[in-house]
């Protein structure tokens, strides 16, 4: 098994040369601060409405090998936070956000057709699980939210039988089928990307990092400066780095294994209609299959970072890894002796609100928390971040997800000491419940901490 920071959807998506470091002074309309998705998809989006833009965009390292190109490949919606999108925002707010989150599905792939980008997107419904009796049901206020919405297709309560029929593990003991969601290779999605902009004269400086940003839009790096009208950051995990951000997110990490081509298991489970499936457990699984016949297999249940700083445990972990795989046979018995081939993991922008957050402060438009749905979001987050940096408002600036009302974490020590204890808490409890046991008085109380205290963390 190779077990990397990068992973295989880039190695699949083949190499590429990375563009020359910014050196010197330069000025821009626009600067954008990180080359993952969110960044990459703002730049597009600047494009559309302004063909004539100068748009520079800066990324500490190659764009889209971060998150953006070792993700799972969910392109979700947001109907599964339409819960708390009713309680913090109302109704029509609500709908108008989960509404959106659709457009960007669909948005996704349209763009691909468009500009002839083989990202493997596939439409197909994705299935939220249940793994244990205690997870039975787990969904049923995220049904009951889009039927009170008037959209009662979206999120559909399915019995273990149609969910069997679409995967046959014996761990599942039903769902609820979102209807609109689709899969990705993410990395040839965030690489064809990134070759659109550059044939559009996007200047993309890569191996730049960002070290100072200033409110009027003012960037600074190593080895030069950029002078901009609107600056956009747009880096995941990092902005718990910048000042004014660092008690808006917290980290954690998640990773993945994948097995080697397996399609006559896969014939065999019935999993052949591209469904992605995450079961309900707060640190999740999540799994889809591959255009090549294998088994995607994640876990979000990797250590917490500390702040914004890079750390290797983020990316590689081999305890993690070692727990994945197990979970993995759990779910797939059949796959016992059959090869992983691949390893490798990455931080997690958490909100306090499991809700993506976009808004301004002076001339700096920011977007992060994605909570480990960014995939399908950050289009969507795209399309904000363009308007806010033009200063054009309209019916995507007044969504609910635009300057929402301001919850915080802890600041450090605290966030990573409390989100480590409740990790562990977290993992004790769904480690009983996978067993059958009941969990225990104190590991309940500190596993539904956030929850008391209003948060909401990667189910
Ligand atoms: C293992 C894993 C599985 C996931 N699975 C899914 C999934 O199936 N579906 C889903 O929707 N989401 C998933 N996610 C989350 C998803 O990948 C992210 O939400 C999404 O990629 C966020 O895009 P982004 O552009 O905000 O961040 P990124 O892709 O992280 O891009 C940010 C960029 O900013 C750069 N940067 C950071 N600091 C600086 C600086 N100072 N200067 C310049 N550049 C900087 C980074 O190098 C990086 O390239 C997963 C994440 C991981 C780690």
């Amino acid at each position: 098994m190779l077990h990397t920071r990068h992973g295989w959807w880039l190695e699949e998506a083949g190499e590429v040369t990375p563009t020359r470091p910014l050196e010197g002074d330069t000025t821009a309309d626009v600067v954008i601060v990180g080359g993952g998705y969110l960044g990459l998809w703002t730049a597009w989006h600047l494009l559309a409405l302004e063909p004539e833009l100068d748009i520079v965009v800066l990324e500490t390292a190659v764009c889209g090998h971060g998150p953006s190109g070792r993700n799972g490949g969910f392109c979700e919606t947001l109907w599964g936070d339409a819960p708390t999108l009713r309680e913090r925002a109302g109704d029509p707010a609500a709908l108008a956000v989960c509404r959106a989150s659709e457009d960007a599905v669909r948005g996704i792939g349209s763009w691909c057709e468009a500009n002839g980008v083989d990202a493997w997107y596939r439409q197909a419904p994705m299935l939220q699980v249940a793994t244990t009796e205690s997870q039975v049901g787990s969904w049923d206020t995220i049904v009951h939210a889009a039927a009170q919405l008037g959209a009662p297709e979206q999120v559909v309560a399915v019995s273990a039988e149609d969910v069997r029929a679409r995967c046959a593990s014996p761990l599942l003991l039903g769902g609820a089928l979102y209807k609109l969601n689709a899969t990705v290779q993410p990395a040839r999605l965030a690489l064809g990307l990134r070759a659109k902009l550059l044939d559009r004269r996007v200047r993309i400086h890569e191996r730049t990092e960002v070290t100072r940003l200033g409110r009027e839009g003012d960037v600074e790096t190593r080895t030069g400066r950029v002078r901009a009208s609107s600056a956009v950051l747009a880096v995941n995990s990092a902005a718990a780095g910048f000042p004014g951000y660092r008690l808006s997110l917290a980290v954690a990490s998640s990773h993945i294994v994948l097995t080697e081509p397996i399609p006559e298991v896969l014939e065999e489970l019935g999993w052949t209609g591209g469904e992605a499936i995450v079961d309900s457990r707060t640190l999740v699984h999540y799994m889809r299959t591959t255009r090549d016949g294998r088994i995607a297999f994640g876990w979000g249940g990797g250590a917490m970072g500390f702040g914004g700083r890079a750390a290797d445990r983020l990316e590689l972990a081999p305890d993690v890894i070692a727990r994945t795989r197990e979970s993995l046979v759990r779910f797939f018995p059949q796959l016992r002796g059959c090869a992983v081939t691949h390893a490798w993991g990455g931080p997690i922008d958490v909100s306090p609100t499991h809700l993506p957050i976009f808004g301004s402060r002076g001339r700096v438009h920011h977007g992060f928390g994605f909570t480990g749905n960014g995939v399908g979001p950050t289009y969507l987050g795209g399309e904000i971040l363009a308007r806010l940096a033009l200063d054009r408002r309209d019916e995507r600036t007044s969504l609910a997800i635009v300057e929402p009302g301001r919850k915080f974490f802890p600041p450090e020590p605290f966030r990573y000491v409390g989100g480590s204890l409740i990790r562990r808490a977290l993992l004790a409890k769904d480690a009983a419940e996978d067993d059958g046991r009941e969990p225990g008085t104190a590991v309940d109380l500190a596993a539904s901490l956030p929850r008391r205290l209003g948060l909401r963390l990667p189910r």
